[in-house]
């Protein structure tokens, strides 16, 4: 029979994913003879059968619990609901991986109306008896019973103005006996019901309660952040109460044993004398710093500092520690990793290497990778942001920090940039690629439509701009140029907001933003990644600006230059749209002519960049309408400007219309209709390679086919890929190694992935696609009705931000296989906007690609993500 309650006597810390985080450390800090009060543990396990049983904790777990509370009071010699003797628990969550803050904790449980009493008389503190009291009715209202806490704190604050009492403190036993009878009062009004009197009902009722509160909102919304799965369950931790607010004499705190936001090794705390904890969260008091405690009880001190050592020791990794002073006497009550900066996780990795405490792989994995991000973006003063009021939520598309002045259109931007302003937020329903200048002139991107790999995010990530996408709490009327937030407080062009883009908050506000700073340790931890990892990284990057950011954050290569990002510079769009407009193939030639030079050039920024690394070239991949106008004004304006008539034009528009256009006229099918565009990209490719080659380098560029699903259509585009190249060699007279090879992006080209590498030298997942078309739904249009998903819990991830890897992710394994069997030494990569999620990474790693190319600035994120597959899964695939 399995077993749900362990008491902490019976466990140890290898029991996390069974005991939860604090479950599984209070067990060791038992096993290790420390000062920790008595208790047990509900297991993970118990939670998830809560949840498979219909929300109902069975029979034989109840009666677990009430044993293992049995022995508890054995052993303690106290016993639940007697007031001559009563034993007194808190009830708190701990799930595997931490999540602070996010489910619920019940303290004092146990009390009633005659136990307090007994209490009273026991420890002849009648004020501290009724403190604990009013305590757990309001926990209890409102985290078992979801009564508001604020009508708890009115009434809280009602007695202390009616005695004129400040401080909380200064409450006496006669006020705190009345803020009983009203919370009670006030429970009654509001449940009908007393509040229960019964401590078994009490306790049943709170360990429910935290069982419930895994699926609070919240919780769900961090599991999402932070990767962890909805099937894991949250444990719970009955544990005897001890108290710091008995008097001048007790206290509690909390304790780092390094700095948390620096790292720098010296013991980091603050403590309340005559609280319980929930005070020094709440901030009613101003803690005083740990070094303080000495003066008032030395011997308490001592012995923090000496298991506080024992315990980063121990665990080998700095260490958040609570603890409790119950008259005079020191208890521990939790210790877990701390939760640190990324400038305090890097210190504090290279420390522990130096202090010969761990190793670099062990050092490897104490590091989020996700957590780099804030290394190299700019962040809010955490003080501002503190007291910044959120007025619209939408996706964390690209993270970093941005205030500015409202801009509704790109022209805006730009133009506003142009005459020197240097705080730019551009707002717009969603982006086009047409956008692209006013987004570069911008700080921050905010948009009402669009997911995480729409246009908006795509791009912003790759320029390291903040951008929040998808916020449909805001109402934009781009037309007259405002927009109103979730409040409907209304901004106009240029007032001031701020964009939070890792967290989607919008704040309606200008706040201040730090730059981020990058230490030496920076480069030392990302050469330690390096030398572990095996998959290779590439960026995915369209010109030689960011080609050359790429380099500097590491990049081995470029996975992905989307040429089409080329074409929307304002010296290019104009021969771009003559040559769409054409009506034959001589007038397209001729536009396509002009566009050569343009990209040779480009191309030979990139190579030069690069030095010598591999650059991936895909042909142009979206459909055609993309670059024309869609307002009548603005066709207007264009027919003028390119001498040709309106209807012409209108015409042309009218004519690439399509319904879904995402499965339309693009990727290698534009090819296929107009193989003098291929012939055209595959020259400035081949000719660009030449010329960087004669000043010395060696560039041998690898030319991409988007969007390919058939053998046929793949062999018709390469030959005119091979023919246009040989032609261009020959005409230079020097030889030139290059590739031609395809996005594998649709799922037919997965499925018959053996043809496919006949024709392909190598093959780059685009999982962007892949997503789109193996779920069906629109990468631009899906965060619409994800959020549903989520709250009814039919998806945890957004599939565009994490490999799905029963479903996408086969069919990426389908196309590794097959493609290995036709062509063993084929090169493989992926270049979707997964290749710089950590844990999509490390299944690329398994299935054995060569290499993830994700944007510039998540290129540091994917390879200490690399680093920590290749250590996590020791002698499997993968290689550079
Ligand atoms: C993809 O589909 O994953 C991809 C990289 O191409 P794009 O995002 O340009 O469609
Ligand atoms: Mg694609």
């Amino acid at each position: 029979m399995l077993k749900y309650v362990y008491l902490f006597d019976e466990g140890n810390a290898s029991m996390k994913n069974l005991l939860g985080g604090k479950g599984a450390n209070l067990a060791e800090m038992t096993g290790l003879g420390l000062p920790v009060p008595r208790g047990f543990t509900v297991t993970t396990e118990a939670c998830t059968k809560y949840y498979k049983d219909g929300e109902l904790i069975c029979e034989d777990v109840k009666e677990e619990i009430f044993e293992a509370l049995a022995k508890t009071e054995k052993v303690v010699g106290k016993k639940f609901g007697n007031p001559n003797n009563p034993f007194l628990v808190s009830v708190r969550s701990g799930a595997r991986a931490s999540m602070p803050g996010m489910m619920d904790t019940i303290l004092n449980l146990g009390l009633n109306d005659t136990v307090v009493k007994g209490l009273a008389k026991l420890t002849g503190n009648e004020r501290f008896a009724y403190d604990s009291y009013r305590r757990l009715i309001q926990m209890f209202s409102d985290v078992v019973m979801g009564i508001e806490k604020s009508k708890f704190d009115k009434i809280l604050q009602e007695i202390k103005k009616e005695n004129k009492v400040s401080d909380d403190a200064d409450l006496t036993a006669d006020n705190l006996k009345e803020i009983v009878r009203r919370y009670k009062e006030l429970y009654k009004a509001e449940k009908k019901n007393e509040f229960p009197q019964e401590p078994q009902v009490q306790l049943m009722e709170a360990i429910t309660a935290v069982f419930r509160s895994w699926d609070n909102p919240r919780a769900i919304v961090y599991r999402r952040l932070n990767d962890i799965p909805g099937d894991w369950g949250t444990a719970v931790n009955v544990q005897e109460m001890v108290y710091g607010n008995m008097g001048n004499d007790s206290g509690t705190g909390v304790a780092f044993t390094r700095d948390p936001s620096t790292g720098e090794k010296k013991l980091y705390g603050e403590f309340l004398m005559n609280a319980q904890g929930e005070d020094v969260v709440a901030g009613i008091r101003t803690p005083q710093p740990i070094d303080q405690l000495r003066e008032i009880n030395q011997d308490a001190y001592n012995e923090f500092i000496n298991i506080a050592d024992r315990l980063e020791n121990h665990y080998r990794d700095m260490q958040d520690m609570e603890f409790t002073i119950e008259k005079g006497k020191l208890f521990i009550l939790q210790t877990r990793s701390g939760k640190r900066t990324a400038s305090a996780a890097l210190q504090i990795a290279v420390d522990l290497i130096e202090e010969g405490m761990i190793n670099k792989e062990e050092a490897i994995l104490k590091v989020d990778p996700r957590q780099l991000d804030s290394l190299l973006h700019p962040n809010f003063e955490p003080k501002a942001l503190k007291d910044a009021k959120v007025v619209a939520k939408g996706l964390p598309a690209s993270p970093g920090a941005a205030t500015g002045k409202v801009y509704f259109t790109a022209d805006d931007a730009a133009e506003a940039s142009k005459n020197g302003e240097k705080f730019i937020i551009l707002v717009r329903l969603e982006t086009s690629p047409e956008d692209i200048e006013g987004m570069h002139a911008s700080q921050g991107i905010l948009t009402a439509r669009g997911g995480m790999t729409s246009h908006a995010a795509v791009v912003a990530r790759g320029m390291g701009r903040c951008c929040v996408a998808g916020c449909g709490e805001i109402i934009i009327n781009e037309e007259q140029k405002y927009f109103l937030d979730k409040y409907e407080n209304r901004y106009n062009e240029g007032d001031w907001i701020s964009l939070d883009g890792s967290t989607g908050s919008v704040y309606g506000e200008k706040l201040p933003t730090i730059e981020p700073e990058v230490t030496g340790n920076f480069a030392t931890f990302m050469k330690w990644a390096d030398e572990i990892r095996t998959l290779g990284v590439r960026a995915n990057a369209d010109t030689p600006n960011d080609a050359a950011a790429a380099l500097q954050f590491g990049a081995e290569g470029i996975g992905l230059c989307r040429t089409e990002h080329m074409f929307f510079e304002p010296d290019r769009i104009a021969a771009m749209r003559e040559m769409i407009v054409s009506s034959n193939v001589e007038q397209r030639k001729k536009a396509l002519n002009k566009l050569l030079p343009m990209q040779r050039s480009d191309f030979e920024g990139i190579f030069e960049n690069m030095q010598g690394y591999p650059v991936t070239i895909r042909l142009l991949d979206p459909p055609l309408h993309e670059f024309l106008p869609q307002e009548e004004e603005d066709i207007r304006t264009l027919a003028k400007e390119m001498e040709i008539s309106y209807e012409k034009l209108k015409g042309v528009i009218v004519g690439l219309h399509e319904f879904n256009p995402m499965m339309g006229h693009r990727g290698c099918r534009l090819a296929v209709s107009y193989p003098e565009i291929a012939e055209m990209q595959t020259r400035a490719i081949i000719e660009a390679a030449i010329n960087v080659n004669k000043k010395g380098m060696s560039v041998m560029p690898e030319i991409m086919i988007p969007l390919v699903g058939e053998i046929k259509e793949l062999k018709y585009v390469k030959d005119i890929c091979v023919n246009t190249a040989e032609q261009v060699i020959k005409e230079a007279g020097v030889p030139l190694k290059y590739l031609v090879g395809t996005m594998l992006e649709i799922p037919r080209a997965a499925i018959t992935a053996d043809e496919i590498a006949e024709e392909a030298e190598f093959f780059s997942f685009g999982t962007n696609d892949l997503t789109q078309m193996a779920f069906g739904f629109s990468r631009d249009d899906a965060s619409k009705f994800l959020e549903e998903y989520y709250n009814k819990k039919i998806y945890e991830f957004d599939p565009f931000v994490k490999l799905d890897q029963k479903g996408v992710g086969k069919l990426v394994e389908m196309g590794v296989k097959l493609g290995k069997q036709t062509r063993p030494d084929i090169k493989l990569g992926i270049c979707g906007e997964h290749g710089g999620d950590p844990s999509s990474v490390e299944f690329f790693h398994k299935v054995g690609l060569n290499y993830v190319s994700c944007s510039p600035y998540r290129v540091p994120i994917a390879r200490l993500a690399a680093a920590q597959a290749a250590i996590n899964t020791k002698g499997d695939a993968g290689q550079k």
